[in-house]
């Protein structure tokens, strides 16, 4: 069936369904009046929201609707753990041409949907409108967090040490391989990356363990890439940073495919997106106390990347002692330069 067939109201009525995944004692009224009425959680509202357009965020003949659905939940949950937050409620936008089938929608809700649930995230309103040029997705998620435990970019010191959670790099090599398969890249790894950039994991738990264990001064999540969204934490922090490069986590999946694509893998490391890994500022003191927290919370270890230090711009260590000022690296939508993102 096609959109133009069943109509908005149909399909409201079918993303409404079991869309309350999470707190229902919050919730005075979900879908279906002018606007939810819901019963603020405890201590700070965190508010974020992400856009997803087709052609420009995903190729919709390269993920499936159930995985899209997710990753949209996934953007915005990444952006409530940096925050150090617990993800409460979703709003979410779709604009979509009309002669998009129906069964398409529904496993894009279904995916959305068993994401709210496994994070506890009710589902509580959206709007929905045609689109004349392909699928437009859009979420707004409200977390929650205690005053004195949310993270900041703006906290870094010089001294701190430079923590991410996670492997980094594997989603760029995914989306790679996702546009242009040469078919020579050992197939495990080939399917790992592929699933690294298509069912991506907001560290969640990670982010709550750096909120809590005291230390971290600041954090972001890795989604324009590590020498991009450092910079930001730089900025708003008022710091500079060094990266040690031989020290970026990268996974042995990477390593292989970079391997035959004759690529570096610590370069796409430093400038690949959409790992949505978590990036910490520690203070020195409280590094080994933070990791071990995170590691016995997570069973994932936290790597040390390098240091914050006085001054501005990021600094990358090469293995054979030379050094490089890097401006950005990462992705931004407006300059041309930047290439394509799928
Ligand atoms: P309005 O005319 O006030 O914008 P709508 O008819 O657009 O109302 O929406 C009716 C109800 O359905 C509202 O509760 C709204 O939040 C919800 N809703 C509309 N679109 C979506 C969507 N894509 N996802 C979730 N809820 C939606
Ligand atoms: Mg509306």
């Amino acid at each position: 069936m096609r959109l133009s067939e069943l109509g908005e109201f149909a399909l409201i009525d079918r993303v409404s369904r079991g869309a309350v995944c999470g707190d229902v004692g919050r919730v005075v009224r979900a879908i279906g009046d002018d606007a939810a009425v819901v019963l603020a959680p405890d201590g700070l509202l965190l508010v974020t929201t992400d856009l997803l357009v087709e052609g420009v965020h995903f190729l919709r003949d390269r993920i499936s609707p159930r995985q899209l659905g997710r990753k949209l939940l996934t953007v915005n949950l990444s952006d409530i753990a940096a925050m150090g937050g617990v993800p409460r409620d979703a709003w979410f936008g779709l604009a979509a041409p009309a002669e998009t089938p129906v069964e398409e929608l529904d496993e894009l809700f279904e995916g959305l949907k068993e994401l709210a649930t496994e994070t506890r995230v009710n589902l509580l309103g959206g709007d929905t409108s045609l689109s004349p040029h392909g699928l437009v997705l859009s979420l707004t998620l409200v977390g929650s967090a205690p005053p004195e435990e949310v993270l900041l970019r703006s906290g870094a010191r010089p001294g701190d040490h430079l923590v991410v959670t996670g492997s980094l790099g594997d989603s760029a090599a995914g989306l790679r391989l996702l546009l242009e398969d040469p078919g020579t890249v050992p197939g495990t790894a080939a399917e790992a990356l592929r699933r690294a950039h298509l069912e991506p994991r907001a560290a969640l738990a990670e982010g709550r363990v750096l909120a809590t264990t005291g230390g971290v001064r600041a954090a972001i999540d890795i989604s324009d890439g590590l020498a991009s969204d450092l910079g930001h934490v730089c900025r708003a922090s008022g710091v500079g940073a060094v990266l040690e490069v031989t020290s970026l986590p990268v996974s042995e999946d990477l390593v292989a495919a970079c391997r035959v694509l004759g690529e570096d893998p610590h370069r796409l490391a430093l400038t690949g997106g959409e790992d949505y890994r978590l990036l910490a500022a520690v203070a020195p003191e409280a590094v080994q106390r933070v990791s071990e927290a995170v590691a016995e919370a997570t069973g994932r270890p936290l790597t040390r990347v390098g240091e914050v230090v006085a001054g501005i711009g990021v600094e990358l260590r090469w293995p054979d002692g030379h050094r490089e000022e890097i401006a950005g690296g990462g992705w931004d939508h407006f300059v041309a330069s930047a290439g394509e993102r799928a």
